[in-house]
């Protein structure tokens, strides 16, 4: 897959953030081993809290796929917005190869009045419990920011114009 590949998908991330102008956040699935998009999602926290563009788009996947669930460790999600601490978790949980996301997460202040204060690499690096008799989750790539300026066009007080 080429970079131009990478910037195409983040863009069917964008896409899709534009269905919710207050919180566009917006995410793609790709099946890296296809080439293949296989779900997008938005923001709906305003129907529930719980429900981000990641969540959205995760739970749309293993709905389609159930019984069965999808192979995480062929899909790559891209977020135009890095992972919040919950959505960071499913990523995880789940066993995707790789998360991607365009603006990263201290950016968002002028929007928030609170959040929890955990950035989505710290997430990742606390994986593991020592001395647990579970095998550990097997991690993902963390790669961000990614096309961050067109992410922060979705955002009006985020672009530079
Ligand atoms: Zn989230």
């Amino acid at each position: 897959m080429t970079q131009e590949d990478y910037e195409r998908w983040m863009r069917v991330a964008i896409e899709a953030g534009r269905a919710n102008p207050i919180n566009p956040y917006g995410c793609s699935i790709v099946d890296i081993t296809r080439g293949e998009v296989l779900e997008t999602g938005v923001n709906h926290a305003n129907e529930d809290p719980t429900n981000h563009g990641e969540t959205d788009a995760i739970r749309k996947l293993i709905a389609k796929t159930s019984p069965n669930l999808p192979n995480f460790r062929n899909l790559i999600l891209f977020t135009t917005g890095e992972p919040c601490c919950m959505c960071m978790a499913y990523i995880l949980y789940c066993g995707f190869k790789e998360v991607i996301y365009g603006v990263s997460f201290p950016d968002f202040l002028p929007y928030w009045s609170g959040s929890i204060n955990l950035r989505c690499r710290e997430v990742l690096a606390r994986i593991g419990t020592p001395g647990a008799a579970e095998p550990q989750l097997p991690g993902c790539i963390v790669t961000g920011p990614f096309l961050e300026e067109e992410c922060k066009q979705l955002w009006p007080a985020l672009s530079k114009k």
